[in-house]
């Protein structure tokens, strides 16, 4: 059974009139999600909490967690020159990674194998002492270092397949030989890393894949990169548990893109990640909602992914 969560809580984090990272993206996939009527039988739903300190600080630092607690507490207001909070904004963030906690307690209790998590702000920009690039604390990042808390065996795979490199995640887990980080995305483009030369420092060498995507990439192009990016990981690391930093800004219509993927694109990574790993080694995949700005093009792929997910759970 798929454990989805989703709630009202994610569109009180305000952005400035005409920002793309707007709460009526979740108010869009909420809608969508609800019109695309999941069995019953077949989703589990739950209120998500917010993530304890603890949770958050093991990738994010002590300090800067008090820091942006009272930055919110004190109004808010630009954190750089894309990054906003409001008062609402620490409580809100807290609880996406909550929920990707939460996620990852649900695939641990042996329940379910699938998880998606439909919330915002988006993580994957955060990094262990800085808020950047519309994200506040990384979500995948929490869930991952959950996932190792618990359970000492566990061997991560972060899959990124949002537009963007997740700069703040490859610099979390650089050095970590037990989270291997999968980006693909469009480069040279903001926020400028993710070249594949950045493999991991340290212990973590060979532990981080960039696949940099040209400008204009094609549908076939993008998911024959995908697949053998999975195939390159696949004689290095068996990961045990799966992460998507999943991002919809590859879409089409995706107004910061300029790349083409189709919603059911979404489904048919969803599917490859299944095949590859999930009778293979990987107990479950945790998918936390990244980017994806184009209202009716996020909703639908977060449609097409989320049924995947329901399909990998029956594996
Ligand atoms: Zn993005």
């Amino acid at each position: 059974m798929l454990l989805l969560i989703q709630d009202a809580c994610f569109d009180r984090h305000i952005t400035p009139a005409g920002h793309p990272e707007r709460p009526a993206r979740t108010a869009a996939i909420r809608a969508a999600l609800s019109a695309a009527a999941l069995p019953d039988r077949r989703v589990r739903a739950e209120v998500p909490r917010a993530a304890t300190p603890e949770e958050l600080m093991r990738v994010h630092a002590p300090e800067y967690v008090a820091r942006l607690r009272e930055f919110c507490a004190a109004g808010g207001g630009m954190l750089d020159a894309d990054t906003h909070a409001v008062p609402e904004s620490f409580e809100v963030a807290s609880r996406a990674s909550g929920a990707a906690v939460q996620a990852a307690e649900y695939l641990l209790s042996g329940a379910g194998r699938t998880a998606f998590c439909a919330v915002r702000p988006p993580g994957h920009h955060a990094g262990r002492a800085y808020a950047m690039g519309f994200c506040l604390f990384n979500h995948a990042a929490v869930a991952a270092a959950h996932l190792r808390a618990r359970d000492p065996e566990a061997r991560v795979l972060i899959v990124d397949w949002d537009l963007h490199h997740g700069n703040g995640t490859q610099d979390i887990f650089f050095a970590d030989p037990n989270v291997f980080y999968f980006s693909m995305h469009r480069f040279p483009f903001w926020p400028g890393t993710g070249s594949a030369t950045e493999t991991g420092t340290g212990a973590g060498v060979g532990a981080t894949l960039n696949v940099p995507l040209e400008a204009g990439a094609s549908r076939d192009r993008i998911r024959e990169a995908f697949a053998a990016g999975l195939k390159t990981i696949a004689d290095r690391f068996q990961p045990t548990w799966l992460v998507i930093s999943s991002g919809f800004d590859m879409h089409r219509t995706d107004p910061l893109g300029g790349l083409s993927l189709e919603s059911e694109d979404y489904a048919t990574m969803t599917w490859a990640l299944g095949e590859q790993y999930m009778n293979r080694g990987a107990r479950g995949v945790v998918s936390v909602l990244e980017g994806g700005y184009a209202l009716e093009g996020l909703a639908q792929s977060v449609v097409a992914h989320v049924k995947a997910l329901m399909d990998l759970d029956l594996k």
